[in-house]
């Protein structure tokens, strides 16, 4: 009876409110997934940190590891790509869960356990280890008690703030600070200059950036191995995640994923730790005698003084004075012909060395086939510089009998050691020619142009430094006390 009562009252209202929830359901759209959102909207927004070995603009434009990768992704998708740049670490995953905000996080995160809560991982593209990072000169910790009593500083909210709080737990007595007002290279900066004893970056962020600080080195590895992944919110559906996995498997399989850590951590491979070391030495020491010239010279040749620069540390590590068994010399080592059809009289003399090497090579990159296009055209030309252009012009003709592109650089890069082997040369215009010394030739100058184009871009250096000298990337980017850690 009750039952019956309860039934006669609530059931027109259930049934009422039932129809019409029913009704609603029929009418409205299903949700659009996340990557229907992108699809829809034509943008594929991503947050990012200000780092060399993340995203940064440089004279071209946007660069870094994580933009070249991310933008690959949007260019598959069909979008286009919208970069924000977070503050600290922190301000990055709030941006990811943001209304309407970033939808994807490509900053060399590491995927660690405490992060979980914060963001859902990709799979992995990169492997890096945790490094403990000291001071030339100081005594090298080795293991975890060493870190106690040093002033130890970390970004905050980092996978490394992370394992040293796991690490406390250990030893109570461990003291560190986290700051969110610096970035990697202020951290290194400051093991350089000895503002701390200690701290701990990711290898990748170490590889990228050893050339800038000739005083840090690693003491050891904190733990093992962890990787690095990108984060969507963690409440995102999948489409986007499977979207992503699904691309990073791509570019692992077609090999975009190794060229691009090539290009970007590989010169540790080119120039090896202790060249990385020396490079920084040098960038402070030597190259402020010169760059006022290469400067001058680099205005009347419309070519970027860097590129001068980075041929110059290439030829002679910027010392005036060079000269090798073959009779080439000079900052620039140019030959007797060279020197003097570029009407150099004194090729010990480091500003004359600079014009002449510089006119020298901007006469090649004029004298290039028409058809070959920037930034092509450079390294093509850089090419020449080395090996002159007949031989570059047997390694294009190798390469279009390839079925490759002979005014892609990639391309013809990968002929031009051919140019040493018989059975290759045999065939070939100019015949035999080291090849091979002209990829890493060309590769170095690839990799100290960047590094200059880093360490001087426009961003960071505010409008007095490019006159007064180089200077670290960050140091500039903060006011002092903003980057001092109280301790
Ligand atoms: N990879 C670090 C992290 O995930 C940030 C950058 C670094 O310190 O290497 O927190």
């Amino acid at each position: 009876m009750f039952a019956q009562t309860m039934f006669r009252r609530r059931g027109p209202k259930w049934l009422l409110a039932t129809g019409i929830l029913l009704l609603l359901w029929g009418c409205s759209e299903p949700q659009p997934s996340a990557l229907e959102r992108i699809q829809k909207d034509g943008v594929l927004r991503v947050v990012t940190r200000n780092s060399p070995a993340t995203y940064f603009q440089d004279r071209n434009g946007e660069t870094g590891f994580e933009y070249e990768l991310v933008k690959r992704l949007a260019d598959d998708l069909g979008v286009d790509l919208q970069i924000e740049t977070a503050d600290n670490l922190d301000e990055l995953f709030a941006g990811l869960s943001r209304e309407n905000g970033p939808v994807l996080a490509a900053a060399g995160l590491v995927s660690s356990s405490g992060r979980r809560s914060q963001a859902r991982f990709s799979e992995p593209y990169l492997e890096v280890a945790p490094q403990v990072i000291y001071r030339n000169g100081q005594s090298r910790p080795t293991r975890p008690e060493d870190l106690l009593g040093k002033r130890i500083l970390v970004l905050k909210g980092s996978s490394h703030a992370e394992q040293l709080a796991a690490l406390k737990v250990q030893f109570p007595e461990l003291n560190y600070e986290e700051s969110d007002a610096v970035e990697v290279v202020d951290l290194l900066r400051m093991v350089d200059e000895g503002e701390i004893d200690l701290t701990l970056v990711d290898s990748n962020e170490l590889a990228m950036n050893q050339v800038y600080f000739p005083n840090v080195r690693v003491a050891f590895d904190l733990g093992d191995a962890s990787s690095l992944s990108w984060a969507v919110a963690p409440g995102a559906d999948d489409s986007l995640l499977k979207e992503v996995n699904a691309f990073l498997e791509r570019v692992k399989q077609n090999g975009t994923l190794q060229r691009l850590k090539d290009r970007y951590y590989g010169h540790v491979d080119v120039l090896g730790y202790v060249g990385a070391y020396t490079f920084a030495k040098h960038l402070q020491q030597r190259l402020p005698r010169y760059e006022q010239h290469f400067r001058q010279t680099a205005k009347t040749r419309e070519v970027d003084w860097r590129l001068l620069a980075a041929i110059g540390y290439q030829e002679s590590l910027w010392q005036p004075n060079a000269t090798s068994k073959t009779g080439v010399r000079g900052l620039m080592m140019l030959t007797q012909r060279t020197a003097q059809a570029m009407g150099v009289a004194n090729r010990l003399d480091a500003k004359q060395s600079i014009s002449g090497g510089s006119k020298y090579f901007s006469m090649i990159k004029q004298d290039l086939a028409p058809e070959l296009e920037e930034p092509d055209r450079t390294w093509f030309a850089l090419a020449a510089y080395n090996i002159g252009i007949a031989h570059l012009g047997d390694a294009r003709k190798l390469a279009e009998a390839e079925g490759l592109n002979p005014n892609k650089w990639l391309d013809v890069k990968k002929m031009l050691p051919r140019l040493a082997q018989k059975q290759w040369y045999s065939k070939t215009r100019y015949g035999y020619a080291r090849g091979g010394e002209t990829v890493h030739f060309v590769q170095n100058i690839r990799r100290y142009y960047d590094i200059l184009t880093w360490v001087t871009q426009p961003q960071l250096e505010g409008s007095q430094v490019a006159e007064s000298g180089l200077h670290v990337p960050g140091i500039d980017k903060r006011k002092p006390d903003a980057t001092t850690p109280q301790m």
